[in-house]
């Protein structure tokens, strides 16, 4: 058999591309066309004759390779995207050979039992009760409970599904009341935008309620807001929080935001999908005080757990508000079964799904808890160094101190400039950053997803921004 073989062609074809990034050798980001890329890569030419397997792999991956976006490569600061842990992609090689669609246990009983598992560790990071496994003594009293779904899109879907249950439990059979809205600041992640669209709410049924500058929710205000809603007749589906938001990095205040939720009897849904890491840091967790409030919580481990896309956590405090989001029933696989094991399949939009808490637990068990808390402090200090640091310099405005691995700034100039700036960087290929708009305004934005950034890396960046800005304005003089 040449699996073994070709596993070890691809392995030492990735720690060449990976050492070659670390050294910054070469560019972290190119874009060819894509039709020269189909054709360099010999789309055609395999797919009618196939044999990729020994040299003709080896050719293949040198040429993907070196097509591939870096994100090893330190100067890889551009979106939320885990720089994964070794152990977390042999995880994800494991999970694509075995297949195991682990869905209903009989098709992944490991696989299973490790979802479960990660899911117990997820809930208790949260302060949540974990789910005793099946079999387990039921501890008195509500618990907490979970699924790994594909993304945190997926899962703040399933979480809003979870909420309408509740609210309107008729919803399912019925369809969704016109009356009902969600509370979200506007800083919100568009994904639930869209939840608002998929789930027949229509988008004007997202409502945000008074934010600060900053885009942060303002709970003093918040329970005013709703009140008002509820006396013109609409019915609030959920509050969704940030922690932290995407485009600045900042989190809501929980606990002031689930006390005025907990006193008007609405759910509170955390979207945590970068910031939920924090929870690994007893430094860090402070800033989800107050989320033994919340109703549920969305985490993905593949942007702050160093773990391979995609894999998103919805956590709810009662595993029973997650087990009425979804009602239907498929008798050949719904059923009395008598089995040792969990069926995570009627909590999920997925039917089919990969060992997704196999890749989470390979980075968490080669890291340990400790080594991932590190990580996330150390993400946070450099946002933090940074910001001081860019914050210094002429010309420089930093949007606001960072709480998390995210840091927003600008070079003096219009938005024009920032989107003009980034198009060079981009173009050169020599540092690799994203763009967000916040506050009204285009900044330039960094999310330090990996390990091996360093300051140096940041300030050759600005000696490049300076270049490009230099150019631009030298172009407009003419
Ligand atoms: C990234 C992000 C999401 C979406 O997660 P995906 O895994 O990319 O689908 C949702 N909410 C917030 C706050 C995010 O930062």
């Amino acid at each position: 058999m040449s699996f073994a073989k070709d596993c070890a062609i691809a392995a030492d074809a990735l720690e060449a591309f990976a050492a070659r990034a670390l050294h910054r050798d070469g560019p972290v980001i190119t874009q060819a066309p894509m039709k020269d890329l189909a054709s360099r890569l010999d789309l055609g030419r395999l797919i009618r004759d196939g044999g990729l397997t020994g040299d003709v792999l080896a050719r293949f991956l040198d040429t993907y390779l070196a097509a591939a976006t870096r994100l090893v490569d330190p100067r890889y600061m551009a979106h939320q995207v885990a720089v994964p842990q070794p152990a977390s992609a042999i995880a994800a090689l494991v999970d694509g050979f075995t297949n195991n669609a682990m869905a209903i246990y009989e098709m992944g009983p490991p696989a299973a039992t490790i979802e479960h598992a990660v899911l117990g560790w997820m809930l208790a990071k949260a302060g949540w009760r974990p789910a005793p496994f099946p079999g387990e003594a039921q501890p008195t009293g509500p618990h907490g409970g979970g699924v790994l779904t594909h993304g945190g899109s997926l899962a703040n879907l399933t979480v809003l599904l979870a909420a309408r249950g509740r609210v309107a439990p008729n919803a399912w059979t019925e369809g969704t009341p016109r009356n009902l809205v969600i509370l979200a600041p506007s800083t919100s992640h568009y994904s639930i935008a869209r939840a608002a669209g998929i789930l027949g709410l229509g988008q004007n049924a997202l409502r945000h309620p008074p934010c600060d500058g900053d885009g942060r929710l303002v709970p003093a205000q918040l329970g005013p807001f709703i009140d008002a809603l509820r006396r013109d007749g609409s019915e609030i589906l959920a509050v969704v929080a940030n922690a932290c938001s995407t485009a600045l990095g900042l989190y809501d205040r929980l606990r002031d935001t689930g006390e005025v939720c907990r006193d008007r009897g609405v759910w509170l849904h955390v979207d945590g999908a970068h910031g939920a890491s924090a929870l690994v840091s007893e430094r860090l967790r402070g800033h989800l005080d107050g989320l033994e409030l919340a109703d549920s919580l969305i985490w993905d481990a593949h942007k702050m757990l160093r773990t391979s896309v995609l894999a998103a956590a919805v956590l709810v405090r009662d595993a029973r508000d997650l087990d009425g989001a979804f009602r239907e029933e498929a008798s050949y696989l719904f059923h009395d079964k008598d089995q040792p094991g969990f069926d995570f399949l009627h909590r999920t939009v997925e039917c089919t799904k990969a060992a997704l808490g196999l890749k989470i637990f390979a980075a968490l068990a080669a890291e340990g808890e400790r080594g991932m808390a590190a990580f996330v402090e150390r993400q946070t200090e450099l946002a933090k160094a940074a910001a001081a640091w860019l914050r210094a310099q002429p010309g420089v405005t930093v949007a606001v101190e960072p709480e998390t691995s995210i840091v927003c700034f600008r070079l003096d100039g219009d938005d024009a400039l920032q989107l003009e700036l980034r198009k060079r960087l981009t173009a050169r290929g020599e540092h690799y950053i994203s763009t967000t708009e916040a506050k009204g305004r285009r900044w330039l934005r960094l999310a330090l997803m990996n390990p091996a950034t360093e300051m140096r890396d940041v300030e050759t960046l600005l000696v490049e921004i300076r270049e490009h800005a230099a150019a631009i304005s030298g172009a407009a003089d003419r």
